[in-house]
């Protein structure tokens, strides 16, 4: 990375956002895309050197290609950390992070709470490697702690604020943990929202495929933390193979640029309506962490700059009233993924969770009337509108 001025540092992440990762850039203002697979060099001795370097810029592009440097370091600059690499997706990231770093006879602790992607890969992917994984409930104080075997948990894997319920874990008491390293998935915060890094947590991982790129037009992810321990998963990633493409770089930079105002546009929407939620009769719980009635609200407020614009809430009338409702809106969409322009609603119960029964739907905190909603870019006002009405015709 290039040097910065010191007075960089006291400059908003919304501002980084926009200044960080054009040193290499020629002064283009956009991003540049490196749309090619390898780099000519100019001697077997210049080739031996790139062949055995850790992440050369210009040499064959699964080892590391200028586009996705740039959207790297521009990520470095906003987590506060040393290095990051950029993965096919968000789950190419979480993979390399686990079996990158954990080996068979590893133990690992996991928060109960998570993406369904990585608790499935703890589930079946990690014990056929022989690594053993023990979940806990991420929002209770000690949890982690008291689930690590000394000498043998290798990591602890945490997601803040969490699928599906907006559940907190806390950065400090995570950063603190003696022994085993730690990650946090941090995607529904971006890494405007709040920097784990700065609380000792030892790795980040973010889903750029939702909020980052944020326009629902690339799949990538990345992992952000020390020199030595990206350098250590990039020796691991190359052979791996789960490298981001330049054009999903492009892409993800690009978002990182105009991240500020759509977070906080999505983060006053989410904030409205789960206060109108809240107060609607056909309602029985709002999970954002922006609500008072947050259980975990003055945590949010410690260590969240930024409150997202993710939030889920249970409907009176179950499965059938939320079925009713997905399809009801117009303004918002019915699709899975979030982050982007769109408003978005997704009725885990009929759709991402259908292969559980209602006793393991239960045991994630989803009941047949849950509903998650991805604020998107739209006016506030409609976005409400549309629920009310939707609310109205669900019944
Ligand atoms: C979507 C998501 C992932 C997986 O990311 P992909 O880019 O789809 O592989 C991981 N964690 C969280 C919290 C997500 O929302």
């Amino acid at each position: 990375m290039a040097e910065q001025d010191i007075s960089d540092r006291d400059r908003a992440p919304e501002t980084m956002a926009i200044m960080a990762g054009r040193e290499s850039n020629q002064g283009a203002l956009a991003p540049i895309l490196w749309a090619t697979t390898a780099f000519a060099y100019d001697s077997v001795v210049q080739g031996h050197s790139l062949a055995t370097g850790v992440a050369p810029e210009r040499f064959y592009s699964r080892y590391g290609n200028p586009t996705i440097n740039a959207f790297e370091t521009t990520i470095s600059e906003l987590e506060g950390a040393e290095a990051s690499r950029a993965f096919a997706s968000g789950m190419g990231a979480m993979s390399a992070v686990v079996l990158g770093l954990c080996s068979t006879g590893d133990h690992i602790v996991a928060q109960r709470q998570i993406y369904a992607g990585t608790q499935l890969l703890l589930q079946t992917v990690c014990p056929r490697f022989g690594i053993d994984v023990t979940f806990v409930d991420g929002t209770q104080p000690g949890a982690f702690a008291e689930a690590i075997r000394p000498g043998k948990t290798m990591l602890v894997v945490a997601e803040t604020p969490a699928n599906p319920y907006l559940d907190l874990v806390d950065l400090d008491e995570l950063g603190a943990l003696v022994g085993p390293m730690t990650v946090v998935d941090s995607t529904f915060a971006t890494p405007l929202g709040q920097q784990p890094i700065a609380h000792g947590v030892d790795l980040v991982v973010h889903s750029a495929t939702k909020a980052i790129a944020g326009h629902n037009d690339a799949s990538i992810g990345v992992v952000s933390g020390s020199e030595d321990l990206i350098a250590w998963l990039w020796s691991f990633a190359v052979l791996h193979g789960a490298n981001a493409s330049p054009t999903d770089a492009l892409n993800a930079h690009r978002g990182l640029r105009t991240l500020g105002v759509r977070l906080a546009r999505q983060t006053a929407t989410a904030q409205r309506l789960a206060e109108f939620l809240e107060g609607h009769g056909s309602v029985s719980r709002v999970a954002y962490p922006g609500l008072e009635s947050h259980p975990q609200h003055d945590l949010a407020r410690r260590q969240m700059s930024s409150m997202g614009g993710l939030l889920t809430f249970d409907l009176v009338g179950g499965s059938e009233a939320g079925e009713r409702l997905v399809e009801s809106t117009s303004v918002a969409i019915l699709a899975s993924t979030l982050g982007g322009p769109e408003t978005l609603v997704t009725h885990p119960a009929s759709t991402t969770h259908v292969g559980l029964t209602e006793e393991e739907q239960a045991a994630t905190g989803i009941g047949p009337g849950t509903i998650r909603v991805s604020c998107g870019l739209e006016d506030t006002d409609d976005v409400v509108a549309d629920f009310e009405a939707a609310l109205a015709a669900a019944g």
